[in-house]
């Protein structure tokens, strides 16, 4: 039986091979330290764990959920966009469930990327922006994420015959992998490029929450005129520790939440009604403090690593946002080699930069998953191991 070709250009799931040599180390005893993956490593807040046990018992939760999501929810969202970024949504057209904004962020898409169309995607990225071009049967334009553009694509560096061929541009601040935070001006600049172009202007947004130092990040809907050709994904897996429950939701322009609704219709069922609820619970119930509680811990583990990474001769910034540090790897190595290195003589997981695309080569990305006092653990092995690297 022949897959199709579409999956051949798959290329391995970047963690799944990097689990595979973590089973590897464990089973030959090692004890691993892993800032592989960004999973919040505490639990769910305890309200939002009382309505899921409340919830859960309701026979009228235990049916279909509504297609577009349950409408509860989904006037919670506009309510947490008018309280946190101070814009009114009409929960009705502008408001969609997802199950894990990722899921949405695969399914935009299918919406509007037809064979021979362009997607603008940036490169260091997650890689769903990516396959979900492909998979559509569409031509990923990268976009490059450089350090000396602080991590922002160059819109004039696009060519205007892909411009003119590209149905999405797809933006994420604060950044995954590289920490980096975006701002209303250059925003702005992207709603403008776009409304040239005639482009959807997508916005993952799944760490607006996890800032530090006083940094706030800013929704892209709040660009003048934005909610006509932009969306907004954002979830709730990071800020609430609820990676497990798979609960986001896409905000923004009408016309672009229809056509995601079209095919989450024909493709899925929704999100149980229940996990729903609980998700009420999440965004309009979780008090300021178990936020502010979650990104103090992030930024004492942030700390301690980039001073720590700093000493050994590693070049890492202090981010504003995200549980992410973007670490230049030493002169005379790769970002593969680099991260086998430190996997095979310290025990340490990280990612190699490569992972997330060709521009992420020079650098490995270290989640801030890890307990403090395992944190200084892996920083003694590096230092036991290598003294100073560059
Ligand atoms: C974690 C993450 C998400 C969230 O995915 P969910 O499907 O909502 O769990 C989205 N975008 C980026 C860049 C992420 O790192």
């Amino acid at each position: 039986m022949r897959v199709a070709e579409r999956i051949s250009k798959v290329p391995p799931y970047l963690f799944a091979t990097i689990d595979k040599k973590k089973r590897e180390a464990i089973e030959r005893g090692v004890d691993i330290i892993s800032f592989g993956i960004g999973d919040p490593d505490r639990p769910t807040p305890p309200g939002v764990i009382e309505a899921m046990t409340r919830e859960i018992g309701k026979p009228e939760n235990h049916r279909y959920p509504d297609y577009e999501g349950c409408p509860e929810f989904r006037r919670a969202v506009a309510e947490w966009y008018r309280r946190r970024f101070g814009i009114t949504l009409d929960p009705d057209s502008e408001v969609i469930t997802l199950i894990g904004s990722k899921e949405g962020i695969a399914h935009i898409y299918l919406a509007y990327v037809d064979p021979g169309d362009y997607s603008l995607v940036p490169d260091p990225a997650y890689p769903v922006y990516r396959l979900g071009t492909l998979f559509a049967g569409g031509q990923p334009h990268t976009m490059p994420l450089l350090k000396k553009n602080k991590f922002l694509p160059d819109f004039s560096a696009i060519p205007s015959e892909i411009a003119n061929k590209a149905k999405i541009m797809m933006l994420n601040y604060p950044n995954n992998p590289t920490g980096a935070v975006a701002d209303l001006k250059f925003f702005a600049e992207a709603v403008a490029f776009c409304r040239e172009y005639d482009i959807v202007l997508c916005h993952d947004c799944a760490y607006s929450e996890m800032t530090f130092d006083g940094y706030r990040a800013p929704s892209l809907l709040q660009v003048e005129g934005a909610r006509e050709l932009a969306v907004e994904f954002n979830s709730l897996s990071k800020p609430f520790n609820m990676t497990g429950w798979r609960l986001g939701f896409a905000v923004g322009c009408r016309e672009v939440i229809s056509a995601l609704g079209i095919i989450k219709t024909n493709v899925d069922s929704g999100q149980f009604t229940a996990v729903q609820k609980a998700g009420i619970a999440a965004l309009l119930d979780t008090p300021d403090s178990f936020l502010t509680g979650m990104n103090e811990i992030y930024r004492r583990r942030r700390d301690v690593l980039v001073a720590g990474l700093n000493e050994l001769g590693l070049k890492v910034e202090k981010n504003l946002a995200t549980f992410y540090l973007w670490v230049e790897v030493p002169d005379n190595c790769t970002s593969i080699e680099f991260a086998s290195l430190l996997l095979d003589k310290c025990g340490i997981i990280c990612v190699p930069g490569t992972g997330y695309g060709e521009y992420g080569e020079g650098y490995v990305r270290f989640a801030l998953t890890v307990e403090e006092a395992r944190i200084g653990e892996a920083l003694m092995r590096m230092k036991t191991h290598f003294g100073r690297l560059s």
